[in-house]
């Protein structure tokens, strides 16, 4: 199969050489015809010599890299790349196990899928596209998908309405692409349930990202006021519940994450009077009833999500976590989050450094936290780490 050439300006193919899967505008000399937003593209370098083949994209970053092999893009490849990712999370026991039904399946380029996002919850895919060039193709994916995990999923929810770039004015739906009558909306994490509203919740419905921290918080439950701010479905608090915290009180500023979490806590611990929730701003909560608690966990939504407001993004990231240093008691334990992609793990550092000189308190960090690792980080592509947190004792 012969796809559209991009031939780049002289030397313009060193990042790619090392294989960072990305193609900027300003590196392309010409291209022979007119590939289309999403088309597959063959790219060359001054020499004309082949250096990768991607998604086509109107932008800054011009191609998206799929493979930097001279092969066809058809079915056996996403077969291909969907079985690599598959492994990795068997290996892992998140697929398939009693205790654990949900992952992250492809996380774009971490798994070699440029554009791609999917996960698992239970015998449901929910997919996400990012590109156009994934779009166009989400039947094939969707049918690949099935061919790998055969019997395990039963129905895949294309969830791209507001992940599609904006101007290729695609006007996609979110539907079922496979299935949509046997649905179970129960997610298993760590033998904890969770009930998955993917058709409505934000993103693709729960944020397995922090399965491994949640873990983590689990073993500092014991016998602590814990305070999950942002709780969103009450991820955090139904682990320190089982970790035999003493109460457990939630705070999201969304209704319907506050019925989320109820809900969680109720499919978990039935008639445990130890958990409350409250929909409230975090700040104002903080302000006005923080005194109480000796294990607080901070994990607001990515307050940058473009470098252009980076500033204010850390100034953010300092006034919570100095009203966190403020509030908890003598001996307590913050786990505090970022999951901004423009804010590198330094500067988050450095927001609570700053944070913590403000409160005059006597920090110590025990813990630093990431990412787990079904949402793996393409050595070749460093923007895939998002995740940081750090783990904080505060005397
Ligand atoms: N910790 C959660 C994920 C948090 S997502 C988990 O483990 O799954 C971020 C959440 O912050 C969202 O639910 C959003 O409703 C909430 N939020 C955003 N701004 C807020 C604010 N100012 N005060 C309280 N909650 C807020």
């Amino acid at each position: 199969m012969s796809y559209a050439k991009i031939h780049l300006k002289t030397g313009k193919e060193e990042s790619l050489n090392r294989y960072h899967p990305w193609v900027f505008s300003g590196a392309i000399h010409h291209a022979e015809g007119q590939p289309e937003e999403g088309e597959i593209v063959e790219v060359y370098d001054s020499r004309k010599n082949f250096i990768a083949l991607g998604h086509c994209q109107i932008g800054s970053i011009a191609v998206r890299v799929l493979s930097f092999e001279n092969q066809p893009i058809d079915e056996q490849f996403w077969i291909r790349r969907f079985e690599q990712a598959y492994q990795i999370r068997k290996n892992l026991q998140l697929i398939g196990a009693p205790h654990n039904n949900t992952c992250r399946l492809v996380y774009g380029e971490g798994d070699w899928l440029p554009g791609l996002v999917v996960d698992l919850y239970g015998n449901t895919a929910v997919m996400q596209a990012h590109t156009v060039g994934m779009h166009l193709i989400r039947h094939d994916l969707a049918k690949a998908l099935k061919q790998v995990l055969g019997d395990l999923v039963e129905n895949v929810y294309y969830k791209s309405e507001d992940t599609l770039p904006y101007k290729a004015d695609l006007d996609a739906e979110n539907e079922y692409l496979t299935g949509g009558q046997n649905v179970s909306p129960i997610a298993i994490e760590n033998g904890l349930q969770f009930q998955i509203d993917w058709m409505k919740g934000q993103k693709t419905g729960f944020f397995v990202d922090q399965r491994d921290n949640r873990s983590l918080l689990e073993r500092y439950a014991h016998g602590r006021k814990v305070l999950n701010m942002f709780c969103y479905t009450g991820g955090f608090s139904c682990y320190a519940m089982r970790g035999n915290a003493e109460i457990v009180h939630s705070v999201d500023s969304s209704a319907k994450a506050i019925a989320l979490t109820n809900a969680n806590i109720a499919l978990n611990f039935p008639d445990d009077k130890r958990h409350q929730a409250f929909a409230e701003d975090a700040f104002r909560y903080l302000e006005q009833s923080g005194n109480d608690y000796d294990l607080i966990i901070l994990d607001p939504p990515a307050f940058a999500k473009h470098r252009d407001v980076l500033n204010n993004a850390l100034q953010g990231y300092r006034k919570l976590n100095a009203l966190a240093f403020e509030k908890i008691r003598s001996g307590g334990i913050l786990f505090t989050f970022s999951c901004s992609q423009v804010v590198s793990k330094q500067n988050f550092r450095l927001s609570v450094f700053s944070a913590a000189m403000q409160s005059k308190r006597k920090i110590r960090i025990l813990h630093q936290l990431n990412q787990p690792a079904d949402h793996p980080i393409n050595i070749y592509h460093p923007e895939g780490e998002y995740l940081k947190g750090l783990v904080l004792y505060v005397e």
